[in-house]
């Protein structure tokens, strides 16, 4: 039986995806994870606790259970920007292909990779990190706007804002050192939580892609049009849909060039998620990352071969094939357009209720609504908030038409969000204030 280690920060839809797919062709999965205490039968005696934030530690402590256990691995996957790093070390140690440390440690800092495309000789708008603490004077930098300002290693555009003015250069600064500084951020143990990275804004529409690296040979797998304009102050995601409907010329152009930033990085083999920005002025790589597109957001991609109609598999199963040099890797994606809405947080509040569910999934062409927030817990809004109230699914013919789906779906659901007291004293439980 083919093993695979599959290094994970999250249990839950992404690695039962790839259970079950792995249970589907026979392959072992052996969890690489710090959240160990999570794990329920029967993943319990097939997974390896480690702590991700020191990935040599990490790698050492995987490959002496490795060795004690004399287990044989014959691939590796990571889901998730942290647990790749660790994954890239003991891929090294045990002589299997995948990205190189170095490579995934670039991925994970988002001034070094600005630097790494500059040297490359890809377009890159104006950049350079500043402490948060004391706050420099924007005028004395020289700063121009627009310009965005973000934390150097986190994810799902958290922390991250737009400036237009000295006075919101000033107001965002502020707001990310109190995120970087709050207990939640400190606990993580994140890298870079001193300082932020500011960068020239750059117009234009933004495409994600998902591609599948062979020895350096990229294979793109989906581009998806983001209809919703993200032109700040804060960019929380919302649709997603594929196939893009840009001009095929400039599909090409965006997958040279995701496969131009993926060579600059140094990563070679596996899977990236890259993002884009398309303007008159070229296109423009905003980050790549050594990773499947995350959790319940692959749903959207299946795979057939071209003309047949026997049963899709998922991107899972895909990665697992791809991985382990297993037949039909290579079934592009099946004909009809899909799309994922990530459903955006109005504001910040305790989820209360939630209302058009049942509407919601009966609109047609909806696929999936799945409610990740629960019920009680606050959620805040970005730029400090990272997760979202859920996702809606659709299919359809064409890209618009799921893209419709998907709109209508959400205008019948309703979040109720109660506004959280600022206040809150230890071992008192307040009730928050209805809305
Ligand atoms: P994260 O890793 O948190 O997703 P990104 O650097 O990808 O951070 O930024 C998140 C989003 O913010 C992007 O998808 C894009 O919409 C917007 N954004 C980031 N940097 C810029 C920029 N320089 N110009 C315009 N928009 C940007
Ligand atoms: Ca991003």
């Amino acid at each position: 039986m083919p093993r695979l280690l599959l290094f994970t920060a999250k249990l839950g839809y992404q690695t039962r995806s790839f259970d079950e797919a792995a249970r589907k062709l026979g392959v072992e999965l052996l969890f690489v994870t710090d959240r160990c205490h999570q794990l329920e039968d029967p993943w319990g005696d097939r997974a390896i606790p480690v702590h991700f934030e020191s990935p040599d530690a990490a790698a050492h402590d995987v490959m002496q259970f490795v060795r004690e256990e004399d287990l044989a691995a014959d691939a590796i996957l990571a889901l998730g920007d942290r647990p790749a790093v660790t994954a890239a070390y003991v891929a090294r140690a045990l002589g299997i292909f995948y990205n190189h440390p170095a490579a995934v440690e670039a991925c994970r800092n988002k001034l070094r990779m600005r630097e790494i495309f500059r040297e490359a000789g890809l377009p890159v708008p104006w950049f350079r990190a500043i402490p948060l603490h004391p706050m420099p004077e924007p005028d004395l930098l020289g700063i121009s706007y627009p310009c965005v300002l973000k934390p150097l290693s986190l994810s799902a555009s958290q922390g991250v804002i737009r400036a237009d003015s000295r006075e919101e250069f000033r107001i965002a600064a502020e707001r990310i050192r109190r995120l970087l500084q709050s207990p939640e951020m400190q606990a993580s143990r994140e890298p870079h939580l001193t300082e932020a990275l500011v960068e020239g804004y750059i117009p234009g529409g933004e495409v994600a892609v998902e591609g599948l690296l062979s020895e350096g040979r990229l294979r793109v797998l989906a581009i998806f049009d983001k209809p919703d304009p993200l032109e700040g102050p804060y960019f929380e995601e919302t649709i997603y849909v594929t196939p893009s409907r840009l001009p095929q010329q400039v599909q090409s152009e965006i997958a040279r060039s995701a496969e131009a930033a993926a060579r600059a990085l140094g990563l070679s083999h596996g899977p990236v998620h890259a993002e884009f920005r398309i303007n008159g002025d070229g296109i423009w790589a905003l980050e790549v990352a050594p990773r499947p597109i995350g959790g319940l957001c692959a749903r959207a991609l299946r795979f057939a071969p071209a003309g047949a109609q026997s049963e899709s598999i998922g991107l899972e199963e895909l990665l697992l094939r791809h991985a382990l040099h297993l037949p039909y890797s290579d079934w592009p994606r099946e004909k009809s357009a899909s799309g994922v809405m990530m459903i955006p947080v109005p504001k910040s509040g305790v989820l209360e209720r939630v209302e058009g569910e049942e509407e919601a999934r009966a609109t047609a062409g909806i696929t999936g609504v799945e409610i990740t927030a629960r019920l009680h817990d606050y959620i805040a809004a970005w730029p400090e908030g990272s997760s979202y109230l859920g996702f809606l699914f659709a299919k359809a013919n064409l890209p618009q038409e799921a893209e419709g789906a998907l709109r209508e779906a959400h205008r019948k659901l309703r979040f109720h969000l109660a506004p959280r007291l600022p206040v809150e004293h230890p071992g008192t439980r307040q009730m928050p204030a209805s809305t």
